[in-house]
C-alpha cells in the first residue's frame, strides 16, 4: 500500500524546491548575448547578489555548481605552495580543502567535532602561533550540510582579529545564504561563495563568488589564476567576457526571478520564516527523541542550522528504512546521512522555498514512518511543531 501519489515533496538539502514563477521565467526562447535585455539582467543579478551577500565588493556568476565556486574562490587569490587553514566542521570545509590540495596548496586542518560548531578560541590560539604569517587564508563553512551545524562566522572573525592575523577569510555560504544572516562586509569576509540551488530557490547550475578589496588585492599576484575563473578577465567590457563565453541565459532568467522573489519577501522576513520552520522541525525531533532511537546530531540547540536538521538513528535503527518508507509510501524524499554519518542518520531540509504545509507534511509523513516501522519514539512530534508555529505565528 502507498499514499505517495500526489505532488512529490523534496526535503533534501539541495537541490531544493524551485518556485513555479522561476521555472516559468526560464521557459522562453534564447536571446542575443552581446546586446539587449540580457546585459541588464547580468547587472541586476550581480547587484542582487551584492545585496544578498551584504557587500559593496564585486560579485561573479559562474556556469557551475558550488564546487565550481569553490575552485573560483581558491584560484583567484592563492598561489602554489601557499598554506591555508581549514576549520573542520562536518564534511564540507574538508572537501573545499581537498580541492585546494589538488591545486598544490598546503592544507592544514584545525580539527573539529562533528556534533559541535567551530570553537573560535581554538582558531585564535592556532593563529597566534603562526607568528611568521604562513597561513594565507582561512576556509570555513557557515552551515555544514552534513552535520547540520551552523558556525558563528562573526565570532570567528573576532578571533582572527584578536590574534591580529592577516589571512584572507573565505566563507562557504552555500547551505546558508538566503536562510540566515550573512554579513560579508560587516563580518570582514574577504571571499564568499554560494550556489543557486539551496537557499536561493533556483535550479542547480550557477555558482556565485563575492570578493572584497583585500581579496581583489591578493588576486593581482595570485599564481593559480586560470582563464575561465579569472576575475580580471570577467571584468572585460564585452558582455560575453562576464561569463568567459556564452552566458547561461535561461538560468539567468530564473535567477533574476528568484532574486526578485527574495527581495519581495525581504531578507529579514525570510530569516524569520526559516527560524520558525526550523524551530518546528526541532520541536518535533525533540519529542521523537524521547523514545531513545533518534537524536539530534548537533548537541547544542543554539548551534543547529536553520536550513537543515541532521537526525541520528540509534540502537540499530536503520535510517534508510525510514527514508525509503517516507519516499515510497508517502511521497517525501529526505536526505540521507553523508560522510561520517552515512548509514547513521537522515536529514530534513528546511531551506529555500518552503512553508508551513510543506514542513508539517514532511514531519507528518516522518511520524507515520516511525509508527509503521515500530521505531520507538515519543509521540506528539507533529503536535509540538504545530504548537511552535501557533506560538510563533500569532493571529492579528
Ligand atoms: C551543497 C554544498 C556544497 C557543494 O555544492 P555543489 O553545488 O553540490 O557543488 C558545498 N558546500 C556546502 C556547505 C554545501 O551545502
Amino acid at each position: 500500500m502507498t499514499v505517495a501519489h500526489g505532488r512529490p515533496f523534496l526535503a533534501i538539502p539541495g537541490p531544493t524546491n524551485v518556485p513555479d514563477s522561476v521555472l516559468n521565467a526560464m521557459h522562453r526562447a534564447a536571446v542575443d548575448i552581446y546586446t539587449g535585455e540580457l546585459v541588464g539582467i547580468t547587472d541586476t543579478c550581480r547587484d542582487g547578489l551584492k545585496k544578498v551577500f551584504r557587500t559593496e565588493g564585486r560579485t561573479y556568476i559562474y556556469a557551475s555548481n558550488g564546487h565550481g565556486a569553490w575552485e573560483a574562490a581558491l584560484t583567484n587569490v592563492l598561489s602554489r605552495g601557499d598554506t591555508v587553514l581549514v576549520l573542520e566542521s562536518g564534511r564540507f570545509a574538508r572537501g573545499w580543502g581537498e580541492m585546494a590540495e589538488v591545486l598544490d596548496v598546503t592544507v592544514e586542518v584545525l580539527p573539529g567535532d562533528w556534533r559541535r560548531a567551530i570553537d573560535p578560541a581554538a582558531v585564535e590560539a592556532r593563529l597566534k602561533d603562526d607568528r611568521d604569517g604562513t597561513i594565507k587564508a582561512i576556509l570555513v563553512v557557515q552551515v555544514d550540510t552534513a552535520s547540520g551545524v551552523a558556525n558563528d562566522i562573526a565570532a570567528i572573525r573576532r578571533a582572527i582579529d584578536a590574534a591580529g592575523h592577516p589571512a584572507l577569510f573565505m566563507v562557504d555560504a552555500i547551505a546558508s545564504l538566503g536562510t540566515m544572516p550573512f554579513e560579508m562586509d560587516a563580518w570582514g569576509i574577504d571571499v564568499a561563495v554560494t550556489g543557486s540551488q539551496k537557499g536561493l530557490m533556483m535550479t542547480p547550475g550557477l555558482g556565485f563568488v563575492g570578493a572584497g578589496p583585500k581579496a581583489i588585492a591578493a588576486h593581482e599576484s595570485a599564481g593559480l589564476r586560470t582563464h575561465y575563473w579569472d576575475w580580471t578577465a570577467r571584468e572585460g567590457e564585452e558582455h560575453y567576457q562576464k561569463y568567459c563565453g556564452t552566458p547561461p541565459e535561461h538560468m539567468l532568467f530564473g535567477l533574476n526571478e528568484a532574486l526578485r522573489l527574495l527581495f519581495e519577501e525581504g531578507l529579514e522576513a525570510i530569516f524569520q520564516r526559516h527560524r520558525l520552520l526550523a524551530g518546528a522541525v526541532q520541536a518535533a525531533v525533540s519529542e521523537w527523541a524521547k523514545g531513545g532511537a533518534l537524536d539530534f546530531n548537533v548537541s547544542a540547540p543554539d548551534e543547529r542550522s536553520p536550513s537543515v536538521t541532521t537526525v541520528l538513528t540509534l540502537n540499530g535503527t536503520d535510517p534508510e528504512a525510514i527514508r525509503s518508507y517516507c519516499e515510497d509510501r508517502c511521497g517525501v524524499t529526505l536526505g540521507s546521512g553523508i560522510g561520517g554519518l552515512s548509514g547513521k542518520a537522515f536529514r530534513i531540509a528546511h531551506m529555500g522555498y518552503v512553508n508551513a504545509p510543506m514542513i508539517l507534511g514532511t514531519l507528518g509523513a516522518l511520524e507515520v514512518a516511525l509508527k509503521a516501522l515500530n521505531v520507538p519514539h515519543g509521540t506528539g512530534g507533529v503536535q509540538a511543531a504545530i504548537d511552535h508555529l501557533a506560538a510563533g505565528v500569532p493571529a492579528g
